[in-house]
């Protein structure tokens, strides 16, 4: 959803079809500038969640940012906006901030990695209440975090380790080459074994238009790509990952999340 209309706003539409969670973009995915700060209508959207039995919702980075961009100057944007999102986020506390990690663009991944960590050394705050959640990626062109084992990098080279998680989005996690329709539970223990499965807050559900390993990241409706609705069930229904908020990034309208949600409920009973 997007913050455009403001925040108690998504909170009835995600109760309108039928959702206990969302995520939103704190700002235009492939703009730069928020919109002016409205604190009371932060506090009525939690205020809502409270009432209605919301689970944790989901913040997310514009698109844009690139925490370890070459350029001074990309940078410096990236540090600039992820500050502002946390400082404007303690307004609807407890809440996930996720944000794609970067491209390295042709500095490597090691270098990127390190960026990235001093990037987030720089904006968290041991007093914040907002978890930062790295993404998962599909590893398209210079993706960083296209592995467990990266992310862990990431995570390694941070300072508040506290405030750090990770949001596993499906697609990504196929395109990238781990076989959650085939083998979901080998996929998991490795997550675990490589960074943790305390660590996993969140869930994007996303099926995919590529076949595994391809690298693209092109989300599909639920049951229309490669990784299909039964595999995609089973993430939903997996003992470990009870309790984490799941939000769809497929290509649809309003009316098209209400169906998946519908089904995927559904099919979470069986
Ligand atoms: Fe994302
Ligand atoms: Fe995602
Ligand atoms: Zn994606």
């Amino acid at each position: 959803m997007s913050s455009a209309k403001g925040y108690a706003h998504m909170g009835e539409e995600a109760l309108s079809i039928g959702a206990d969670t969302f995520q939103f973009f704190t700002r235009n995915p492939r703009g730069g500038s928020a919109k002016a700060l409205n604190t009371a209508d932060m506090e009525a959207l939690g205020a809502l969640m409270q009432r209605r039995g919301f689970a944790k919702i989901i913040a997310h980075a514009p698109y844009t940012l690139n925490a370890c961009a070459a350029d001074d100057g990309l940078r410096e944007f990236a540090r600039n906006t992820m500050a502002e999102d946390l400082a404007r986020l303690e307004y609807l506390p407890g809440n996930y901030y996720n944000f794609h990690p970067g491209s390295h663009v042709k500095q490597g991944a090691e270098i990127g990695i390190e960026k990235i960590a001093q990037t987030l050394n720089a904006v968290l705050r041991p007093e914040q209440h907002t978890t930062v959640l790295l993404e998962t990626m599909a590893g398209k062109g210079s993706e960083v975090g296209r592995s467990f084992e990266e992310l862990r990098a990431i995570i390694d080279a941070v300072e508040l380790q506290d405030h750090l998680g990770v949001c596993l989005d499906t697609c990504h996690v196929w395109d990238g080459g781990y076989d959650i329709a085939g083998n979901l539970d080998g996929v998991l223990e490795e997550f675990d074994r490589v960074i943790g499965l305390d660590r996993l807050k969140a869930i994007h559900l996303n099926d995919s238009m590529n076949p595994l390993g391809a690298h693209k990241d092109r989300h599909a409706k639920i049951g229309e790509g490669y990784i299909g609705t039964a595999a995609l069930s089973a993430v939903t229904k997996h003992p470990v990952l009870q309790g984490l908020p799941v939000c769809l990034e497929t290509p649809n309208d309003l009316q098209g999340y209400a169906a998946e949600i519908a089904l995927l409920r559904t099919l979470y009973q069986e």
